[in-house]
């Protein structure tokens, strides 16, 4: 069934869990995440962006069609929406939710830029995630881990003056693949968590390591972005199932995936929380 990730996220926060959000660019990757979270009868997120995708509107009508017929509850969400014209497409095209993100703008301009797009999308009943601090790129992660991580007060004045549904945060995560070691600063993320009453979202979950996401999870994370780890699983059991052929190699790449992302939703809690 096709639903807004606000409630699903909401529930997960109240009972301690993590709902995975798995980065989706084409038609397989789409059946391989729904097919995950039948498996686990669990709720998922279906990230959708432009950096990964041909056409967005596109796929959002074919994610929003299986979604339909999901016998669990799935969320199309529009991840690091960059545009205000691009937010206004993916709400036409029928995503449940989208991501305002203006972390790389100064404070004010990012809550003006956030509050304008959040009262559109609630005229309409679509859920918007924004993000505070600004989580940066692991192949500079010496330099990116620290620059920009969220502040829990600015936080708490932020979700208020926004009216956004949830709130990703910069704790020590970085996009694609780590340079270095990973490590989160839980301290940050438990005052956080005290101050913002919204569920907070993880970006980066890819290499961040099974200990680290399982605690986050626990400790008040309710969404996890999950990209790299998952198109990496699905690559490699392309080249591990011997296939030759094009036919054949999109079933591995969908089951890999598949299955990647069932490790994580194990590793989150949300198993059986459909
Ligand atoms: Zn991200």
């Amino acid at each position: 069934m096709l639903v807004s990730m606000i409630p699903m996220l909401q529930k997960a926060r109240a009972e301690g869990y993590g709902v995975a959000a798995p980065s989706v660019n084409n038609e397989d990757a789409i059946y391989g995440a729904v097919a995950a979270a039948e498996e686990c009868n669990t709720p998922v997120i279906l990230d959708i962006s432009f950096g990964l995708t041909r056409n967005v509107v596109r796929l959002g009508r074919l994610a929003e069609d299986i979604a339909r017929d999901a016998r669990v509850p799935v969320a199309i969400n529009q991840d690091h929406g960059r545009e205000f014209e691009h937010a206004i497409w993916c709400i036409r095209a029928g995503f449940t939710d989208i991501m305002v993100d203006r972390s790389q703008l100064p404070f004010e301009e990012n809550i003006a830029q956030v509050a304008d797009l959040t009262r559109i999308a609630h005229a309409v009943n679509v859920g918007v995630e924004a993000e505070l601090g600004h989580v940066g790129q692991g192949y500079q992660y010496e330099i990116d881990r620290d620059a920009a991580l969220t502040d829990p007060a600015m936080a708490k004045e932020y979700c208020e003056r926004t009216g956004i549904d949830c709130l990703a945060i910069a704790i020590g995560t970085a996009h694609g693949e780590y340079k270095g070691t990973p490590y989160l600063d839980f301290d940050r993320l438990h005052a956080i968590f005290d101050k913002v009453s919204l569920p907070l979202v993880l970006h980066g979950g890819s290499g961040t390591g099974d200990e680290n996401l399982a605690k986050a999870t626990h400790e008040g994370i309710s969404k996890v972005n999950l990209a790299t780890d998952l198109f990496m699983a699905g690559w490699q059991a392309a080249l591990d199932s011997g296939c030759r052929d094009g036919r054949t190699a999109y079933r591995h790449i969908e089951r890999g995936y598949k299955e990647k992302l069932m490790h994580f939703m194990r590793l989150f809690g949300q198993v059986n929380k459909a």
